[in-house]
């Protein structure tokens, strides 16, 4: 691993873009090389908003970005769209993408996949870097071989944009390995009102609650015999993703395929 890790964040003035920019200057083996805003070309971080006094250089372009300031990691949270560009352009500079931004199909990742090994070089995209949130998939996962009728419950702030939830999704996925397809509820049940039971993946159900006040949440709930399993994680507060971040941005450096979730890359 390089002595220090040179970083670019796109995204700086979100809400997760913020903790990164802080999360990055806070650590003695990163350093912020520039910053990615397409709102704010040729400024210096400092003159933004709500930043301390700082020189780091801000750029629309993203290329323009890496060839001026050489980094090793490009740390993305944006929107779906731009997020998947950026990804694609960082692997084509030879730039390793860690990835926040949620909202990637199966294609993308699947073109991201083939384009990081052809490359040769690490990419992770990680729908959630909360480690307890990464637990709370785990522990679905072991639950499911034991339960196998489930309902996904995420809940988020009404600013996000993409539904279910990348962590929902990915939860899903990951019960899918350990639960045979089944439908569930009552063979003859119907919806009175369109959506009502919630999204339909291999007849789990996932049910998106979008309110102002909510941060990230999720509870996984198993139904049995006589009784029920919840487990339930909450993220409180933006600061909850950042040590996930720190793990993914130097586990990186020796990576050269394409990782999708956090849990994957820990112990
Ligand atoms: P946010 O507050 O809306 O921030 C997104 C930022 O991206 C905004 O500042 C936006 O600027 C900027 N942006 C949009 N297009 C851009 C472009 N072309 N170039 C540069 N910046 C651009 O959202 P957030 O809550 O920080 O979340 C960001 C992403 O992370 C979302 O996909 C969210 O689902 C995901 N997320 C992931 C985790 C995780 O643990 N992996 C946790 C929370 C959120 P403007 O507003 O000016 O357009």
């Amino acid at each position: 691993m390089a002595d220090t890790i040179k970083i670019v964040i796109a995204g700086p003035r979100g809400r997760m873009g913020r903790e990164a920019v802080k999360l990055v200057q806070n650590t003695p083996h990163f350093t912020l090389a520039g910053a990615v805003d397409h709102r704010n070309d040729g400024k210096t971080l400092g003159e933004l908003e709500g930043f301390a006094d700082s020189n780091i250089p801000v750029y629309s372009d993203l290329e323009k970005c890496f060839q001026d300031t050489l980094p090793d990691v490009l740390i993305d949270l944006t929107t779906p769209e731009t997020g998947y560009l950026h990804t694609r352009t960082a692997l084509l500079n030879q730039v390793r993408p860690v990835v926040g931004t949620t909202g990637f199909n199966d294609e993308q990742l699947k073109e991201l996949k083939q384009l990081a090994e052809e490359r040769e070089i690490g990419v992770i995209i990680a729908p959630n870097f909360a480690i307890g949130a990464v637990l709370m998939m785990k522990f679905s996962q072991m639950a499911a071989k034991y339960l196998d009728d489930v309902e996904i419950m995420e809940m988020h702030h009404d600013q996000k944009l993409d539904a279910p939830s990348g962590t929902a999704l990915k939860t899903a996925q990951m019960i899918q390995q350990q639960r045979a397809s089944k439908k569930q509820g009552h063979p003859k049940e119907q919806e009175t009102i369109q959506g009502a039971r919630g999204a339909d993946m291999d007849g789990m159900k996932i049910h998106s609650i979008r309110l102002p006040g909510l941060i990230a949440h999720q509870q996984v709930m198993f139904g049995g015999e006589g009784q029920l399993l919840t487990i339930r994680h909450d993220s409180h507060d933006r600061t909850s993703f950042m040590s996930g971040v720190k793990i993914c941005v130097e586990t990186i450096m020796t990576l050269n395929t394409l990782v999708y979730g956090l849990e994957n890359i820990l112990d």
